[in-house]
């Protein structure tokens, strides 16, 4: 009788969290944050060692999560603790330039429960209040500045700031590699994510906000259109970015300037001409003004289009089986 060989690992605690990690890789909405990059970027990557760590993990700016085994979790438990450290990336909440104190910890640790809550990732091993603040995080952070964390929401750090010095074009990107995912995972009808029922002030507008340059000319059709449209509100409103800067373009480039993301897909007209010059709306979005200089871009395109060069982090949406005349530097994400 042939045995099946013992596994290597069989501390079920850890078997656990390596089936969670492997959930998370092979996932749509983490996959471009775990496996996406090439050199000289870093992936995100998992370390699990034996002493404790309050609050069970932590993530530094350079992707590199520590988990400690002395906390005895089961898959959904680790899937809760891993994706949080995750999320706390594709947040930005290691951006070097933000003031990490407690009162801005507490305030990211919120932002990113209400996010795996509403998307159930998981199950939370410790916590936090039943009721959270639904104030956006920079301002709850002053807030909690001014008059102290309230009890319960003053969890142990799992965010670690310390200066990591990059190569140049060596940056992690992981707000960007985490829009991709979600891209990914909204077409993909994983996550239900909820709207959130607030306006914010025009500067936040300004600095969340994405270009999306639609490619209206050719074979795409209403449906596949309307399924990538879908896709980005659903981004937009998990990064509570209430519009993008939208670029037409067939012939022609048409500016259409700031739109409500779900409004977007009411705005489409698919000409059906074939053939497009997307160059002179990418062009467009990185010389306008009101745009950031670091917005991240969107094509969506049949691939029937002309050889792109964009300076931005950006991504693809193309149909399945279509192909883009150039080899990408940006992510491709193929719509079914
Ligand atoms: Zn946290």
């Amino acid at each position: 009788m042939v045995r099946a060989p013992l596994p290597a690992e069989s501390d079920p605690n850890t078997l656990a969290c390596e089936l969670a990690w492997q959930e998370l890789r092979a996932s749509p909405l983490f996959g471009p944050m775990i496996r996406g990059r090439l050199y000289p970027h870093s992936n995100v990557s998992l370390t699990l060692v034996a002493e404790p760590i309050p609050g069970i993990a932590r993530v530094t700016m350079d992707g590199r999560i520590t988990a400690s085994r002395a906390r005895r979790l089961d898959a959904e438990e680790w899937r809760w603790v891993l994706a949080h450290c995750l999320l706390h990336l594709g947040f930005d909440h290691l951006d070097p330039a933000v003031e990490h104190d407690a009162a801005f910890r507490a305030a990211a640790c919120v932002a990113v429960t209400r996010f795996q809550r509403a998307v159930k990732l998981g199950r939370e091993p410790d916590p936090l209040p039943q009721l959270l603040p639904v104030t956006e995080e920079a301002a709850l952070a002053a807030r909690w500045r001014r008059e102290g964390v309230p009890d319960g929401f003053a969890g142990p750090p799992d965010l670690d700031p310390t200066p990591v010095r990059f190569r140049p074009g060596a940056e992690p990107s992981w707000p960007e590699r985490f829009a991709s995912g979600l891209s990914a995972a909204a077409m993909a009808g994983v996550p239900d994510i909820p709207r959130p029922g607030r306006r914010h002030p025009e500067e936040l507008v300004r600095k969340h906000t994405f270009g999306v340059v639609v490619d209206t000319s050719g074979s795409m059709g209403r449906q596949l259109m309307g399924r990538a449209l879908g896709a980005i509100a659903s981004y937009a409103t998990a990064r509570d970015v209430p519009a993008a800067r939208v670029v037409f373009c067939d012939a022609a480039a048409y500016d259409a300037g700031y739109l409500p993301v779900d409004g977007i897909a009411g705005r489409v007209r698919v000409r059906g001409r074939g053939g497009t010059r997307l160059q002179p709306a990418i062009d467009l979005l990185e010389r306008a003004d009101d745009f950031p200089r670091e917005g991240p871009i969107l094509v969506i395109t049949d691939g029937e289009c002309d050889v792109l060069r964009i300076r931005r982090p950006h991504a693809y949406l193309v149909p399945r089986g279509a192909r883009l005349p150039f080899t990408p530097r940006g992510e491709v994400f193929s719509l079914r």
